[in-house]
């Protein structure tokens, strides 16, 4: 195998685990094997819980000013390392390399906004009455955990890292499984960054591990990434053990595309959103609803998907049995009536005949009852159904169960002010396939794309990843001068 044995990293060591249980880490693009993991259990968790709780309170104690120094260190290390950092994206991922280095790139904007967390975490004072003086200051929770997902093996986890440790925290993360390779690198980067040991851990393994997480009295809050069954089972779980929880699910983003829209651009956005990173992201159009007479950019669309190469520049889904369902949701598409106008089933690329590829499929003439109007199908294909009026597509896009991401495709200013105001979704797109809110704006979805309060990114994640201290003071000023005269 290429890598050694994926390890734990507590206390600023990596350390082995010797349980039974393993999982063999594979590359999506050819099979190759690439590592071995062996899956931790409670006590591997409970390790990581007292080497985090032992660095508390010396890290909590670092004024934050001196803490986000890490941050700018790590942010240069991720700059020096981003060639190596995305290749290994690449290899465990299945992404191509252009989308690996766009993601590492992510990362370190994520990591220059938890550098100017100082300039946003300031309290607030007032004198409320004479001599008494109300204020407020954010505090660390303690020991915090973050559970991730495999779609973006280096971003997803920095969505935590810096905010959740630059504001005092101790984090253990639990990467995905299927791709614990990154991680393991990014923690070298905090230790050379200067991160005192204990602040940052891993905890590799599979659901027991999270359910340990969950139950762990010692952990104060779970951020969580990942599909919305698992997001369900994690928000229930850790607030039942009183924890603060923040669970990110899964998505089924819908495109209205209108008459009125820029074919071309639309076209580009479109294939783009509905292809990029495999159609393996929460923000991925996965269904386009076409008001209207809309066929000339249908077709536009179709010539921009066969541009997409498997191999090239479309990157591998994560594994055979993801390849095999994403192949079975259009297979049953076809069978309801739907009209398959690209099709991407039984792509194999010529020298990687073991990578899990699917080709970017168009299906026209989906009904809203059919699986692949509902479910999200996490790889790329687009679902067309048509509706004659914007009232129609957004009763479509109100009725499903999901509330990641929305866009619309117009060049009516109202119209997208109206859709923007009626779509049921917590991040809206005007002519932008993939709308996400850069920092200090923060990243959330709504319904069941997101359990708990707040968001996960930006300024919103202060408020989870901290708790307010609220004093009221007395002093007499009168006592001052008379201790002066
Ligand atoms: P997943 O839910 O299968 O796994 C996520 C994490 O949960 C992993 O660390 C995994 O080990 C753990 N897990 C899996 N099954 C579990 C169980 N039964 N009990 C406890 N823990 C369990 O998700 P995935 O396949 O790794 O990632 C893809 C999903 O993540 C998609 O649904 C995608 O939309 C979603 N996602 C959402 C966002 C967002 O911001 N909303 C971002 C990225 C990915």
């Amino acid at each position: 195998m290429k890598y050694p044995q994926v390890q734990n990293f507590v206390n600023g060591q990596f350390r082995p685990v010797t349980t039974n249980h393993t999982l063999t880490i594979t590359s999506p693009t050819d099979g190759r094997e690439l590592a071995l993991l062996h899956c931790s259990t409670a006590t591997e968790l409970d390790e990581a819980v007292q080497a985090a709780r032992a660095a508390f309170p010396a890290w909590s104690k670092t004024p934050i000013k001196e803490r986000v120094q890490v941050f700018f260190r790590y942010k240069y290390l991720l700059e020096r390392d981003l060639q190596e950092l995305a290749e290994l994206v690449s290899e465990e991922n299945g992404k191509t390399l252009g989308e690996a280095i766009a993601e590492v790139e992510k990362s370190i904007e994520l990591t220059e906004f938890a550098t100017s967390l100082p300039q946003l975490v300031t309290g607030e004072v007032l004198e409320v009455s004479k001599g008494v003086e109300c204020r407020t200051e954010h505090v660390p929770l303690g020991v915090v955990a973050s559970i991730v997902p495999f779609n973006f093996p280096n971003m997803v986890p920095n969505w935590t890292i810096p905010n959740a440790i630059a504001l005092g925290n101790c984090l253990i993360i639990k990467p995905s499984e299927k791709v614990p390779l990154s991680l393991a690198k990014l923690a070298s980067l905090l230790k050379e960054a200067g991160l005192p040991d204990g602040v940052f851990n891993i905890v590799n393994g599979d659901s027991e591990v999270v359910n340990a997480i969950c139950d762990h009295p010692d952990i104060a809050a779970v951020s969580f990434v990942g599909s919305t069954k698992v997001a369900k089972i994690v928000y229930q779980r850790a607030t039942q053990s009183l924890k603060r929880c923040l669970a990110l699910g899964g998505a089924k983003n819908h495109l209205l595309v209108l008459p009125d829209a820029k074919p071309d651009m639309t076209a580009q956005n479109v294939v783009a959103s509905m292809s990029g990173c495999a159609g393996q992201r929460c923000m991925a159009a996965s269904a386009m609803v076409a008001v209207g007479q809309v066929d000339h950019i249908i077709d536009k669309i179709c010539a921009e998907a066969s541009k997409v190469i498997p191999g090239k520049n479309l990157g591998a889904v994560i594994s055979r049995e993801s390849k095999e369902k994403i192949e079975r949701y259009i297979t049953e598409a076809e069978q309801q009536g739907a009209r398959i106008l690209i099709d991407g089933r039984n792509t194999v690329v010529e020298g990687k005949e073991n990578g899990c590829y699917v080709g970017p499929t168009v299906i026209d003439h989906v009904k809203p009852d059919m699986a692949v109007a509902r479910e999200e199908i996490f790889g790329p294909v687009i679902s067309i159904l048509r509706t004659n009026t914007v009232d129609e597509a957004l009763a479509i896009e109100n009725a499903n169960p999901y509330g990641n991401a929305a866009a619309v495709y117009t060049q009516n200013g109202g119209l997208a002010r109206y859709i923007i105001e009626k779509a049921n979704a917590g991040m809206i797109g005007v002519n932008i396939g993939v709308p996400v809110p850069r920092e200090p704006f923060s990243f959330g979805g709504w319904n069941e794309s997101k359990f708990g309060v707040g968001d996960i990114t930006g300024k919103s994640s202060i408020e989870f990843w901290t708790k307010l201290k609220k004093s009221t003071t007395k002093w007499n000023p009168e006592a001052g001068v008379n201790w002066m005269s």
